[in-house]
């Protein structure tokens, strides 16, 4: 049965996830409210992107059976990969960047710093996003962390 958007009223198949129309969510966010062990699910799953926090609640019960705490730990681990091979990529780019005489220095720290803000700020939301109790997913990151944190 089809269902039409209460936005815009666009119709829809009623197993759509977004109205095609206007994009609204027609689905309620699924939110953690639970508790894991002695903290609640939302704050677990911040400090998972804390890194060393994530590491344990991957090895420790109950967290490790968590599927928010999990998922949570998985995108964190998975940024930090991220974040470890784009530090690498900037190291050669500005290697041959030093080479262009002036120029070269300036752009190798602006490109350094576009970059680091741009880190901070995709942190910053999902630290945020956890906190709210949502399964926030970066692309590529997050359906990595989705399949980790349902899978085993
Ligand atoms: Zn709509």
């Amino acid at each position: 049965m089809p269902i039409s958007c209460p936005q815009c009223a666009a119709a829809m198949p009623n197993a759509a996830a977004y109205c095609p129309g206007c994009g609204r969510a027609m689905r309620p966010v699924e939110r953690a409210r639970g508790t894991v062990g002695a903290l609640p699910e939302t704050l677990a799953g911040a400090l998972a992107y804390f890194l060393l926090p994530a590491i344990v609640f991957l090895l420790v019960k109950p967290y490790n059976q968590n599927r928010f705490v999990r998922f949570h730990s998985f995108q964190s681990l998975g940024v930090c990969l991220v974040v470890l091979v784009v530090g690498a990529l900037l190291r050669v780019v500005g290697f041959v960047l030093f080479f262009i005489p002036a120029l070269g220095p300036l752009l190798v720290g602006l490109v350094s710093m576009v970059v680091i803000l741009a880190f901070i700020v995709v942190w910053a939301v999902l630290v945020v996003k956890a906190l709210q109790g949502e399964m926030f997913k970066l692309p590529v990151v997050g359906e990595f962390a989705e399949r980790k944190a349902t899978g085993d």
